[in-house]
């Protein structure tokens, strides 16, 4: 069933959580944003998700009328699908232009229409979308997790949609507040430990987001958090060790040495990087 996370007279932004069938791929969320006659579909999916994702989107706006696809990175689960979304709507792709050339290889030739004014490449610093009466914004994220990453904040609705960040490795909807926030975290962990690339992007994407008026984070995979559980969030990932921390040697990573819940005293930097240190640094290299 589709779920409103906002619903005002001239706005209103709705989430498809249950398109994924048995067990063919990890549960997504699909976005749409209306704003008068203007539309925008977030994180639209692959092929698996084509037809179900445009049946839902359907009943809201004419596919031929959708405005925006926009798309937080390259992922098949993204945007796997770009070209029947170029094919039957008239919609225009948003992504990093570090994907630019990359999406158009998953449209065929025989696809006329997906040509270079179907796409708006957004810039490193990110950039406002236009919106009818509103805008979306563009937020860099990058390496949280692919190297060319955008979350889009809505002005209007305050939802910041944080595609794999925030990710849960679960198949619910309901929004976690402050107060289940420690139990949330390991349904978070395993994954953010592996698909985000350094604690470096979290405290970038932290203090970038520390101020922002946010009433929810929703990311494409599990629960949203709202409330209180938003500064839990950019707290627990301010902390978190991920992805090149916790490299040891090729193909082997340690488990994180911070604590996982962010209420509990945290272990100094120092300390972090002094724990059993390596007698040879290349150790397993070249063998
Ligand atoms: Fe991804």
């Amino acid at each position: 069933m589709p779920v409103d996370l906002y619903k005002s007279s001239n706005h209103r932004c709705i989430a498809f959580n249950d398109l994924v069938r048995g067990e063919d791929g990890v549960q997504a969320n699909q976005f749409l944003i209306l704003n008068g006659e203007h539309s925008a579909l977030i994180d639209p999916g692959g092929a698996l998700l084509y037809t179900p994702v445009s049946l839902a989107v359907g009943r809201y706006v004419p596919l031929k009328s959708l405005s925006w696809i926009l798309a937080s990175h390259q992922d098949p689960d993204v945007i796997g699908s770009a070209d029947r979304w170029l094919m039957y709507t008239g919609a225009t792709i948003a992504c990093s232009k570090l994907w630019g050339r990359f999406v158009p290889h998953s449209v065929p030739h025989y696809v006329d229409t997906g040509g270079k004014d179907r796409y708006l490449l957004i810039p490193d610093e990110g950039c406002d979308i236009p919106m009818g009466s509103s805008v979306i914004k563009a937020l860099p994220a990058h390496f949280l997790h692919s190297v060319g990453n955008f979350q889009f904040y809505d002005p209007l609705s305050k939802i910041l949609f944080t595609g794999d960040l925030g990710a849960s490795m679960v198949d619910e909807f309901s929004p976690v507040d402050a107060a289940d926030f420690d139990q949330h975290i390991p349904t978070m962990l395993g994954f953010h430990r592996r698909y985000m690339a350094s604690n470096r992007a979290c405290v970038v994407w932290a203090d970038m987001v520390k101020d922002l008026d946010i009433e929810m984070i929703v990311p494409q995979h599990g629960r949203p958090m709202r409330g209180k559980a938003v500064a839990r969030f950019i707290d627990w990932i301010r902390q978190l060790e991920c992805g090149t921390d916790l490299m040891t040697g090729p193909g082997r990573f340690r488990e994180g040495l911070r604590l996982v819940a962010d209420n509990a005293p945290k272990i100094p930097r120092a300390q972090v990087g002094s724990v059993a240190p390596k007698a040879n640094p290349f150790e397993g290299v070249g063998h």
